[in-house]
């Protein structure tokens, strides 16, 4: 057990994080560990109610934008150690990523990727069709054009590190406060100054919004409009299955994705360009199809025909927080002192988490600069100095 308030909030703390998923503990741990002392941080539901825990706990470095190389692999390190260092085990198997393509104008792209992840030290290798048989022997690739194959990729449990996260944030006395609802955000003379939350005020200097697809509503808290939407996006598990399959499968063409637990379960998703791009504030749709369960079924066995027959026992949807380059938000805003946003991260927040959490809190703490929150600063979109990483796939 972890614990976890659900009583009134304390009257000050040194900072507060917004947010219980993979951005706002690992934030508030890393926070601790530069140094600062009275940490709260507060989530309206309960841990791993947000994207975090609906993810399919995928962690690739294969990009094509050099930050999302680097913050994957950085975190990839830490994934590695991740048991050690939390003290809970959070099941990451690195067996790798076989990302393939059933279309031609792909490939020189995915060459490229190859060479700037190489150039990163990532161990990406261009496959061809036949290639991937090695790595997923039943893998039916007559449609398959290419493929790129990184071994060091793998999947996590969400929930595990979520809890590993909170435990180890327990040992380090932040405190956690479950079902308390950040309400509004005062500031004052160009600083934060409270949050005002349903179970009391707490008078703070410095805010993180890891509020994830509702961090747009937090930020309009202090006037900041954020160029977010949110996305539905489904997923499902299998029954558990004895191990037949290595890496995560994905496919850049059709935006499939699958994996094999731990447990032995399939584990996938897939996007849907039929869903909408909600724009407004507090617009989720968390409802599972049948529409989602056929296409995934009938996506899933024109790659691997020996799963029909697998029962599907479960699936449920979350939701994307996108912005328009599907890169995350990071850093703080010019004009008002203490406040700083880590969201945005499409599909790929989990994947991300941990380093984007260490290099934000060592930003925030000692004010120093960093290349890559620098990049991904909110003034991209208004500078038009946007980059799409070509591989965001969903
Ligand atoms: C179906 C699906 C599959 C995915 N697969 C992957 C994958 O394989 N790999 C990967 O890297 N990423 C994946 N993602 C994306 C990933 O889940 C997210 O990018 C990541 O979890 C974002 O984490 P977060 O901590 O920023 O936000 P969240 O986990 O959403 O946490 C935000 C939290 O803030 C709380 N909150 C919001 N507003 C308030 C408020 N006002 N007061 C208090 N609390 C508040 C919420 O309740 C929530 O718990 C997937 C997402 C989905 C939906």
């Amino acid at each position: 057990m972890i614990p976890m308030s659900t009583g009134p909030v304390p009257a000050t703390a040194d900072a507060v994080v917004v947010g219980g998923g993979i951005n706002g503990l690992t934030t508030a741990y890393e926070l601790s560990k530069q140094g600062v002392k009275n940490i709260v941080v507060l989530e309206k539901n309960y841990i791993g109610a947000g994207s975090t825990g609906r993810c399919g706990g995928g962690i690739r470095q294969q990009w094509t934008t050099e930050e999302n190389i680097r913050l994957a692999q950085e975190s990839v390190r830490m994934y590695e150690n991740m048991s050690a260092e939390l003290g809970y085990q959070v099941f990451f198997r690195q067996g790798g990523y076989l990302m393939v393509t059933e279309d031609e104008s792909h490939l020189t792209s995915m060459r490229e990727a190859v060479t700037l992840q190489n150039r990163c030290d990532v161990p990406t290798e261009f496959l061809q069709p036949e290639d991937c048989r090695r790595i997923v022997p039943d893998l039916d690739v007559s449609a398959i054009k290419g493929a790129t194959f990184c071994p060091r990729d793998g999947t996590a449990y969400p929930f595990a590190v979520v809890w590993g996260y909170a435990r180890a944030c327990h040992r380090r006395n932040i405190a956690i406060h479950i079902r308390t609802a950040v309400e509004d955000i005062e500031c004052d003379d160009g600083r934060v100054r409270a949050v005002v939350t349903d179970r009391g005020t707490i008078a703070t200097p410095l805010v993180v919004n890891c509020a994830g697809p509702w961090a747009r509503t937090l930020a309009a808290k202090v006037g900041i409009e954020l160029p977010n939407r949110q996305e539905r996006h489904e997923i499902m598990v299998s029954e558990s299955l004895k191990p037949f399959l290595g890496p995560m499968v994905i496919s850049i063409s059709n935006g499939i994705y699958f994996s094999q637990s731990m447990r032995g379960e399939i584990v996938g998703g897939i996007g849907d360009p039929a869903e909408p791009h909600w724009t407004a504030p507090e617009q989720f749709d968390t409802r599972s199809q049948l529409r989602f369960a056929v296409r995934f079924a009938k996506a899933l066995l024109a790659y691997y025909p020996k799963a029909g027959g697998v029962r599907l026992m479960r699936q449920w949807a979350g939701m994307y927080d996108v912005t328009p380059d599907h890169r995350p938000i990071l850093g703080g805003v010019p004009g008002l002192e203490g406040y700083f946003h880590i969201c945005g991260f499409s599909g790929h927040g989990f994947m991300l988490g941990p380093m984007t959490g260490k290099r934000m809190a060592k930003h925030v703490v000692t004010g120093e600069r960093d290349d890559i929150i620098e990049s991904l600063s909110l003034d991209r979109f208004a500078n038009g100095d946007t980059v799409a990483d070509a591989f965001v796939v969903g």
